[in-house]
């Protein structure tokens, strides 16, 4: 099987994807390319609609003008429910709150008319955020955990957060990239909403990733108003039940993942847990920075 996924680079250039498209006859094509982080789309407005709106355009479009026969995967975000009220499934209003979910509303939307104007197999995942090991450095779960790491390790005073009670539903990616190619694998193109369905604050995780090595967060963790976006999401969680039903999908991680994420970290700076607790016990590596 011949699966193509999308590189950022290449969203701008609608012929050179359509030309991929005719060379590699892929029987899937997964988009993940777009300027995801919601802070960065403040600043950088029409680039990020560039990209995740009109990039995604391209897609579909190369797809009908290639004539094959590909299904196509849209990856979507929860961003797009903003301030809609929680529990958020399929059937939630969308209400964004910032120029990235504005853009991945357009390419949403866009997504459904190519299936519905040209019967094409495409599908937009709506997937709640998602953390690993290799997740951005900028994005609050991994900002976290590798704060704590590098405060262990003497290299940083204090971790600067903006809003600590923003509630998100949070998953491990893993379970994430198997929910999309299962979308891929059905008789019928349609939407999903995948998540964990539970949701907790930034503030939670703080005391968490903090405490699985015996730290208060709270002697670390100051807040910074530059880390605040102009229009905040408050709430997102999901309700995966159609995933659940269609799909036999369910989020095997939650809590586990910020578990491994600062296990990573602390690997990164040369610590097991053990060592990363005793360092903290002792307040040595604390007072070398
Ligand atoms: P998002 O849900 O796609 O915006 O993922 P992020 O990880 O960037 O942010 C999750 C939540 O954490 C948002 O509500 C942010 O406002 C909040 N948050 C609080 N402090 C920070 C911070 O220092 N960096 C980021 N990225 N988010 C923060």
């Amino acid at each position: 099987m011949a699966l193509f996924g999308v590189h950022l680079r290449s969203i701008p250039n609608g012929s050179q994807i359509a030309r991929v498209i005719r060379t590699v006859e892929p029987d899937e094509i997964y988009n993940l390319a777009a300027q995801s982080h919601v802070a960065v789309s403040f600043g950088q407005p029409e680039y990020t609609g560039n990209v995740d709106g009109l990039g995604t355009t391209r897609l579909p479009e190369s797809i009908r003008d290639s004539n094959i026969d590909t299904r196509f995967y849209q990856a979507g975000t929860s961003e797009m429910f903003g301030a809609s009220p929680p529990s958020q499934n399929e059937d939630t209003s969308f209400h964004p709150r910032s120029p990235y979910a504005a853009a991945e509303l357009y390419a949403h939307w866009i997504v459904a008319n190519h299936r519905e104007a040209y019967g094409m197999f495409a599908v937009n995942g709506i997937l709640f955020n998602h953390e690993s090991q290799r997740r951005g450095e900028t994005f609050v779960i991994r900002k976290i955990t590798r704060a704590v790491a590098a405060i262990l390790a003497g290299r940083q005073e204090h971790l600067y957060l903006g809003n600590l009670d923003a509630l998100r539903d949070w998953g491990y990616a893993r379970d994430y990239i198997v929910a999309m190619w299962m979308m891929l694998q059905q008789d019928k193109p349609t939407d999903y909403v995948i998540g964990t369905g539970e949701a907790h604050s930034v503030r939670d995780f703080c005391e968490e990733a903090f405490g699985l090595v015996d730290l208060d967060w709270e002697d670390f963790v100051r807040i910074d108003k530059a880390y605040y976006r102009p229009t905040e999401v408050e709430h997102l969680h999901a309700d995966p039940s159609r995933a659940a039903r269609n799909l036999g999908w369910k989020a095997t991680t939650t809590s586990r993942t910020r578990f491994l994420m600062v296990e990573s970290d602390l690997k990164d700076r040369g610590m097991g847990l053990d060592l990363a607790r005793s360092k903290a016990a002792s307040g040595q590596a604390l007072n070398e920075s």
